[in-house]
């Protein structure tokens, strides 16, 4: 079993990018995961290849044409969920990360100008993904993070299994600091602790110090736990 993910977007030379460098281009390469990336122009219906229009009742921008994006997501959704990347919709978080890697098929809709037409949301139980609160030019770089963070919790991506279970956000906590050698750089130490070879207090040490850091900077986290 492995992801395959239909991207719809204005700009499919965009893609892979950065997907295609580090763990996720190798994982790419060895086929634990498959990217397509379609034009949504070519499903316009004149040679210019226009895709969007003036928003109804005046503003500013354009918006995105849904009887042209509804046929771009016609012709290539086949399963699974579609998402649309926006900064209006729930924002990703590792416990959604979690969920959309579990998918077998994921089709995921690059906005750009304004946006799009709120019709094709409705008409293809569209979920709205934010990768944060502000705002992008386009979804292309929304969707590489949402599908980065994905795939490195596919089985096979990540070397060692075991090394997403203390990162930030898996316990509703960040994760705690970390240090390598030298023991001593510009005259600060590593903490005393992580020498010392006592496993079971250097856990204590780090669920501690993983705490402190939550409390200070993301209390909101916490109260995820209580
Ligand atoms: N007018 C829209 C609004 O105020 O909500 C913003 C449109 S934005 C300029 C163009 C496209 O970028 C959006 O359609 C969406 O696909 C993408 N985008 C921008 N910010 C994003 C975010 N925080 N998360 C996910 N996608 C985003």
């Amino acid at each position: 079993m492995s992801l395959h993910a239909t991207i719809l977007t204005i700009f499919p030379e965009i893609f892979p990018g950065f997907l295609g460098t580090s763990l996720t281009g190798k994982a790419l390469k060895e086929g634990l995961w498959s990217l397509k990336a379609v034009n949504i122009r070519d499903y316009a219906f004149d040679k210019h290849g226009s895709v969007d229009d003036t928003p109804c009742g005046g503003g500013a921008g354009m918006i995105m044409r849904p009887d042209v994006l509804g046929a771009a997501i016609e012709h290539n959704h086949h399963g699974g969920k579609i998402i649309y990347m926006s900064p209006k919709g729930m924002p990703l978080t590792q416990a959604k990360v979690h969920e959309l890697s579990k998918a077998d098929e994921l089709t995921i809709i690059c906005g750009r100008f304004e946006g799009i037409d709120e019709r094709v949301l409705e008409e293809y139980d569209i979920e709205e993904i934010s990768i944060g609160d502000y705002v992008l030019t386009g979804g292309e770089q929304a969707a590489m993070i949402m599908l980065d963070a994905i795939v490195r919790l596919l089985p096979g991506v990540l070397g060692n299994a075991a090394s997403t279970e203390n990162e930030s956000f898996e316990q509703n906590l960040l994760e705690y600091p970390q240090y390598t050698r030298p023991i001593e750089w510009k005259g600060r130490k590593v903490p005393e602790i992580l020498l010392s070879g006592h496993h079971e207090n250097v856990a204590k040490w780090q669920r501690q110090q993983a705490l402190q850091i939550t409390q200070k900077r993301r209390p909101d986290l916490l109260r995820k736990n209580t």
